[in-house]
């Protein structure tokens, strides 16, 4: 029986490690391949990577990646209000529209490539949709299987079911 403590079955060596799997994923770029693109518009994932075929539409972002643009915005933003409203005398209407502006501009800047790194840490655990096998090295697109593929579709299932 397959249960969620348990670590994910694929081999480790064959996913991108850690780092450069984030990396990949913050820059739009497949986790695994590096070549395909993770995001179809804004922040709409692929079902797959069109080059290594890594299925992707299994992520569980939901709310990390608003989050941590929430948390990194409000510090670079909070910290350059403090430092230059105390520092100089700036005039009202400027501090009415650069720092809004500003916000606006980090928020939705940041907001697809941090959604890129926390699909590049999932697949890397095996979390959630990405627990099979991924595809081979080679680049043949054929999602080649290897043994004991315990991650079948059925084992996403239960998350939903205690709405
Ligand atoms: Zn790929």
């Amino acid at each position: 029986m397959e249960t969620y403590a348990s670590p994910p079955a694929p081999a480790p060596q064959d996913r991108t490690r850690l780092v450069p799997a984030m990396a990949r994923g913050f820059l739009n770029r497949c986790p695994h391949c590096g070549e395909g693109h993770v995001f179809g518009r804004f922040l709409k994932v692929r079902p797959a990577c069109e080059a290594c075929g890594l299925e992707m539409e299994g992520h569980r972002a939901d709310d990390l990646p608003p989050y941590l643009v929430i948390f990194l915005v409000g510090h670079i933003v909070g910290y350059l209000v403090l430092e230059i409203e105390m520092g100089y005398d700036v005039p009202l209407w400027i501090s009415l529209t650069v720092w809004p502006l500003l916000t606006l501009v980090l928020a939705l800047g940041l907001l697809q490539p941090v959604k890129g790194a926390v699909i590049g840490l999932q697949y890397t655990f095996g979390m959630h949709g990405f627990g099979k096998a991924p595809p081979a090295r080679g680049g043949t697109g054929t999602g080649e299987r290897r043994g004991g593929d315990a991650g079948t579709r059925a084992g996403d299932a239960p998350e939903l079911g205690s709405a």
